[in-house]
This record gives structure tokens, C-alpha cells and sequence, in this order.
């Protein structure tokens, strides 16, 4: 399979090329060239069979071309270390958790299927690769443990100082061995421009191997669509015969381009909901018809504080760039501070279940967006204990620590603070080589 720049102004590449560059060199993102419609009886099966069997038949559709089945089911296999359930919040409101992997978010699927499928390219050639990442929390810690003891790669993982929660930056700051991590004096669109002029500057890129670990790398996002189809089996498991309404938590729209991913194979979803908190700049597009990125501003849902969604870029290609047939598939809410508060107090006072702030966007969102008669999956992105220092106050009560969360807690930080300033880190990267 060919994959091709949304910008349409640099040549197609294969599978292992998209995977290794991340960004195209004209800026665009890559796309593959088709989405397979899967077998109706595909979706007849879907029910009984387990998460890794179903994963393992959507990964054949967009990379059965470009690497043996043996070796795909394996990478598969091992990046789906752990299920992701879906649970009854109220009746007709299901959370899809995707917390269940090994840093607690959601980003645990496309870092580890990256790390495999990027290893698995790589194999055993003599130069070593660099993954730059740029995270506004949970990127890092997810990318950096996916990576963690993955030969012939380094990582190194940009963050905002004191932009992130303490929990966040243990799980990527206490790791060692392959995985350096760089405190930017700045937001987290800085750290990402900085990884965007690495990748666009010839003398690093002659010097060093660059690539991509952020969502817009074809390996993280694209297999994001599996848990998308475990969700529909599991409903269809429990009963739900309608299509559903799915409701994501959207920051860089990474995750949610991957459900529409699912849908454009065939997935009956009716439709999507798009929950933004404060950076409500998609939400705006469906209101104008009109993009208009700007600075990201921090809120309680800090992994959706991005101010220039990288795949917007994505959608729109989907939807030929009618701002029409993106409104068809999708709509938009947005929700202060303060209503995530509210949302996750409500909640939990109401039926028991503690959202995160994300979740908390992505449940509000779907409640608000819901039809009478409709039932609706929402995406619980982010164990609440990764936030406690925030939902802690909102609910009086202590959040429970799973342990493997507890184990990043008693590590020792180890980072190398930057200025937000290009020069300074071409420096960096250019001794390290
Ligand atoms: C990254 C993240 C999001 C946003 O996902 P995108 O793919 O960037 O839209 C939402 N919630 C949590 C917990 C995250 O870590």
C-alpha cells in the first residue's frame, strides 16, 4: 500500500518509509492511498471473536500488503497486552476504558504498536534511529514506555515545564536507558514546532536518523481504529443493536480520526461527537466553516491543550474538505474548567463512576449530543488516578493508586532543561549524534 501527503506536493512513499519519516517532507500527513470496506462477514464474526483476533484482521486491511502476517499478528499481539473494556455509566451511556495498558492512557495502543512496527522496519540495520516526541502529557509517557529497551532506538521526549502533572512526568522522566527527557521552557506548541523544524532542517537529518512518534505518525494513529471495532463487539455482545453514537475526547484528533478510520471500513457507527475543552478551535470550524488555529491554553484536561490539531489536516482530507459532509459525521461541544469539575462531581455523586478530565469532556459530550432513543459509547482516554491532584478536590475523597502507576511514583527524575529556542536544541541533538 502507497501512502500519500495530505499536502499533495511530495511522492508517495511505502509503508516503512511513512513509518520511519512521520511527517512528509512537503509538511503534509501520510494517508493510505485506499481503506478497505471489511466483509460483512467480518462484522457477522466480530462478536465472538477476542480483541487481538479482531485487531489482527483490521491491521491486515491497511498493512497485510507491506509486512508477512506471522510477523503483523505478532506486533499486534504484543502491543494489545491488555483489554479495553466497556462499562455501563448509565443506562444507554457506555465509558470505553482505555486504561487499562501499562502508563494508563489511551496512547499505550499506538505507542506500542509504533515502537513494534518501527523495530520491525529497522531490523537490523547499523544506524541508530532517533523518535523525537513532543507531549502535552500522556504522548511521552506512553511513546517513551512502548520504546523503553527497543534496540537502535533513541527516543527523546519534549515536555512544557510545569505544564504537566507530576504523574505524567514520572512515567517518562524516571525511565533511563534509551529515553531522554528535554523540560522546554515554553507551551506545548513550541516543543512541537521544535520537533517539526528537526524534521525540516537537511544538516540534522544528514547527521542523524529523525523520525516521528507523535500522532501523526501513520504506525501510532492507524491502529487506534482497533479498539473502535472491540468496542462495537463487545456492544453488540451486551445486547445494543443500534449503531452508536461515539463520543471522543479530542486534542490533535489522532484518535478520533482513527474511529473515523473504523467508520470508512465499514464499522456501523452512526455518527461522532467531538469534545473539546477550552481549545475549541474544531469546535469553531463546525460553527464558521472557517479554521482558525491559535495558541493552546491550559486546562484541566491537559492532553487536549493543542491549539493547531495536527490532524485536522487528516479529517479534512477524509471529507474532501467539505466542512458540510465533516458536519454530517461529526459534531462539537466544548466545556470550561469549571464544567469538568461539575461533570466529574455530578457523575460520580450520580452513578459511582469517577471520569478523568478528558473523559469527563468526552461523557458531557455525549450526554448533550445524545438523541432520545440513542445509545452512546464515550471514550474514557486517561486512568482518573493519573489526575488525582485534580479530581482528589472535586470528589473530597482519595483516588486509589493502581500499582503500576505507584512503581513510576518512586522513580528519580532525570531531565535536561531547554529554552524554547531551535538553535539550542539542533545543538542537542547534533552532540548526540
Ligand atoms: C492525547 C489525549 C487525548 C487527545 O487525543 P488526540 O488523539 O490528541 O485527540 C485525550 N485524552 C487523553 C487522556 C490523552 O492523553
Amino acid at each position: 500500500m502507497k501512502y500519500y501527503s495530505t499536502n499533495h506536493k511530495a511522492p508517495e512513499v511505502t509503508l516503512a518509509e511513512a513509518v520511519v519519516r512521520g511527517l512528509a517532507p512537503d509538511r503534509g500527513l501520510y494517508m493510505p492511498e485506499r481503506i478497505e470496506r471489511l466483509p460483512d462477514a467480518f462484522f457477522e464474526q466480530m462478536p465472538s471473536l477476542s480483541f487481538q483476533q479482531i485487531a489482527c484482521r483490521v491491521a491486515e486491511a491497511f498493512f497485510g500488503e507491506d509486512i508477512e502476517k506471522a510477523a503483523l499478528d505478532r506486533i499486534v499481539c504484543d502491543t494489545l497486552n491488555f483489554e479495553t473494556p466497556i462499562v455501563a455509566v448509565e443506562p444507554g451511556i457506555y465509558a470505553l476504558e482505555l486504561f487499562h495498558g501499562p502508563t494508563l492512557a489511551f496512547k499505550d495502543v499506538g505507542g506500542r504498536f509504533m515502537a513494534r512496527m518501527l523495530g520491525h522496519f529497522i531490523g537490523h540495520s547499523s544506524q541508530e534511529v532517533t523518535v523525537l516526541v513532543a507531549t502535552s502529557g500522556d504522548t511521552g509517557s506512553a511513546v517513551a514506555n512502548g520504546f523503553l529497551g527497543v534496540e537502535g532506538i533513541q527516543v527523546v521526549v519534549l515536555y512544557p515545564k510545569g505544564k504537566v502533572s507530576e504523574i505524567q512526568e514520572k512515567q517518562f522522566t524516571t525511565l533511563g536507558r534509551n529515553i531522554t527527557a528535554v523540560e522546554v521552557d515554553g507551551t506545548f506548541d513550541d516543543c512541537q514546532r521544535l520537533v517539526k523544524s528537526a524534521f525540516l532542517d537537511e544538516e540534522l537529518n544528514h547527521r542523524l536518523k529523525l523520525t516521528s512518534a507523535n500522532s501523526i505518525n501513520v504506525a501510532r494513529f492507524l491502529p487506534q481504529a482497533f479498539y473502535y471495532f472491540n468496542a462495537w463487539a463487545q456492544a453488540r455482545r451486551a445486547g445494543i443493536k443500534k449503531d452508536l453514537v461515539v463520543c471522543v475526547p479530542s486534542g490533535n484528533f489522532g484518535n478520533i480520526t482513527a474511529g473515523l478510520f473504523a467508520k470508512r471500513m465499514g464499522l456501523p457507527i452512526e455518527r461522532f461527537i467531538a469534545a473539546n475543552n477550552r481549545n475549541d478551535i474544531f469546535y469553531q470550524y463546525l460553527q464558521t466553516g472557517v479554521y482558525t488555529p491559535r495558541p493552546s491554553v491550559a486546562t484541566l484536561a491537559n492532553a487536549m491543550d493543542v491549539g493547531d490539531p495536527s490532524n485536522f489536516a487528516r479529517v479534512l482530507e477524509l471529507y474532501g474538505g467539505s466542512v458540510e459532509a465533516i458536519r454530517a459525521d461529526i459534531s462539537g461541544y466544548w466545556y470550561s474548567d469549571e464544567q469538568i469539575r461539575e461533570t466529574v462531581s455530578e457523575t460520580f455523586a450520580r452513578t459511582g463512576y469517577l471520569l478523568d478530565p478528558h473523559g469527563a469532556c468526552g461523557y458531557r459530550g455525549l450526554r448533550d449530543g445524545l438523541k432520545p432513543g440513542e445509545t452512546g459509547i464515550f471514550l474514557e482516554t486517561a486512568h482518573p488516578a493519573k489526575f488525582r491532584d485534580t479530581v482528589e478536590p472535586i470528589i473530597g475523597a482519595k483516588v486509589e493508586i493502581p500499582e503500576r502507576l505507584a512503581a513510576f511514583m518512586r522513580g528519580e527524575k532525570l531531565s535536561l532543561p531547554m529554552r524554547a529556542d531551535f538553535a539550542d536544541f539542533k545543538q542537542f541533538l547534533w552532540n548526540r549524534a
